[in-house]
């Protein structure tokens, strides 16, 4: 049987591995540590969690339950070792991060099928089923590599901006249109008078911000590229209002005149239920965001999917690059898994690492690859990195907003994502005895 190359043994990888190996082929698995380690990697074990000791939500039917059920239901052995290594914390799955590391290291170091090669990966091998998962701090010549073969489509950032519901916005405070009435009312924007600017902007210059690790500044020149909103709003009281917040070319449909400042917001999906704040990257502390953002009147009750995080990261232009079978298009023996797809956090990088994984097996096999239904959270996530109309492409997290919506609507959130846990389990289910 034909050897599979994984790269990478982080929480991806790990995943990529053992699915392959399950599935009895042979494995080699590439790992650098420990001979040499990212920044942000101070262990020797596999799937190390360099942050929070955090796996989000537990409970089923909260969005990052919901992956996790999913990825339980198709034999995860990220999922298993963390159930075995949970520690108490509320509703959270939470785990002792050096046990969870140690379980997996053996499970893998111990399956007959996967031999680990220790060293850095410094090319991309030139034929056979492989999977990178590198993970985003992917060593600078692998990383170079990467850039070369995706015709420079690599992209590597420092902040994010948030992402809100569509629901949860006071849109008697908003209104859609595009700059200059260009384009189709693509726009929502939230328009703000001289006073309420005022105020928010003494806000957001004394808000609380995130400590951030020195690797996280590596490269200036990307730090300047995509600037905080908080460190730009320093530079003068009136820059962030001749610059993201501009409201040349925009009137306010309830004034009929131009506003103070404007806040844009685009939507991240084609259903639109999700929506970014323009150029609000930010490396302020979640609660502070919620607070201060909260002070731009049509976003008051906004309900974030994802917060603004600042940290350097390395991922594909993927509805570019990528099948949502995670092959690329133009080679497709190649797979790629984890966060350089573009899902963003520790079980969504797990799970792409698993359909990346099973999927090497079906191509070796020749059969038509794996694709899990949209109302799948697992689905969905893949779906994001393969045709995201974003023209900004940014990673993804597990969350409900990405699902297609149940009609009627639910009112009730509880009942809402009670309901669209239960169908993507049966849609889940459903797939899985066809495929
Ligand atoms: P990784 O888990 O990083 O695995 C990649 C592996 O590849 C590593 O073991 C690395 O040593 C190895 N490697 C790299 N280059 C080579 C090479 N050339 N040859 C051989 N091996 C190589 N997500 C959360 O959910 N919660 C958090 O708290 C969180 N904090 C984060 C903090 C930072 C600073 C960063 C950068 C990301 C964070 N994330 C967090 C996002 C993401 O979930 C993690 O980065 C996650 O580990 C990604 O999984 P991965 O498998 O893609 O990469």
């Amino acid at each position: 049987k034909q050897t599979v190359t994984v790269i990478g043994a982080g929480l991806a990888g790990s995943e990529a591995a053992w699915q392959i190996a399950q599935a009895g082929y042979p494995v080699r698995l590439f790992e650098m540590k420990p001979q040499k380690f990212s920044p942000a990697h101070k262990s020797a074990g596999f799937a190390e969690l360099i942050c929070s000791n955090s796996l989000k939500a537990a409970r089923i039917d909260s969005a990052a339950g919901l992956l996790k059920e999913e990825m339980r239901r198709m034999d995860s052995l990220l999922v298993a070792c963390a159930d075995k290594t949970a520690v108490p914390a509320g509703g959270a799955l939470a785990v002792d991060r050096d046990r969870f590391s140690e379980l997996v290291t053996k499970a893998i170091t111990e399956h007959p099928n996967i031999e680990v090669m220790h060293g850095e990966v410094t090319e991309i091998p030139a034929e056979g089923v492989t999977v990178i998962a590198s993970g985003p701090l992917t060593s600078d010549t692998l990383a170079e590599q990467i850039t070369n073969l995706c015709g420079g489509a690599l992209s590597f950032f420092d902040a994010a901006a948030p992402i809100v519901t569509r629901e949860s916005l006071d849109m008697e405070h908003c209104f859609t249109a595009s700059r200059y009435d260009k384009g189709d009312d693509d726009y929502i924007n939230c328009p703000m008078n001289k006073e309420e600017y005022d105020a928010f902007y003494e806000a957001l210059i004394t808000a609380e911000r995130a400590p951030i690790h020195d690797f996280d500044v590596m490269n200036p020149k990307v730090y300047e590229g995509c600037m905080p909103i908080e460190v730009m709003a320093q530079r003068g009281h009136d820059t962030i209002r001749f610059g993201p917040l501009k409201p040349v070319g925009l009137r306010d449909p309830r004034t009929g005149h131009r506003p103070w400042a404007v806040v844009q917001l685009r939507t991240e999906n084609a259903e639109k239920t999700l929506f970014n704040l323009v150029g609000f990257q930010t490396n302020l502390k979640f609660p502070e965001q919620k607070r201060v953002f909260g002070m731009i009147p049509g976003l008051k009750n906004a309900e974030y999917m994802r917060y603004g995080v600042m940290h350097r990261n390395t991922f594909l232009d993927s509805p570019k690059l990528l099948n949502a079978d995670f092959s690329m298009r133009t080679r497709p023996e190649l797979f790629f898994a984890g966060q350089m797809t573009g899902v963003e956090g520790y079980m969504e990088s797990a799970s792409s690492g698993l359909l990346a994984g099973r999927n090497a097996v079906r191509r070796l096999e020749g059969k038509a690859p794996l694709i899990l239904p949209i109302t799948t959270m697992m689905g969905s996530l893949a779906e994001h990195a393969a045709h995201s109309p974003s023209k900004d492409f940014q990673p993804m997290g597990a969350n409900f907003g990405i699902l297609p919506v149940i009609e009627p609507h639910i009112r009730d959130k509880k009942e809402r994502y009670a309901a669209l846990s239960a169908r993507a389990l049966e849609d889940l289910a459903e797939t899985l005895k066809n495929a």
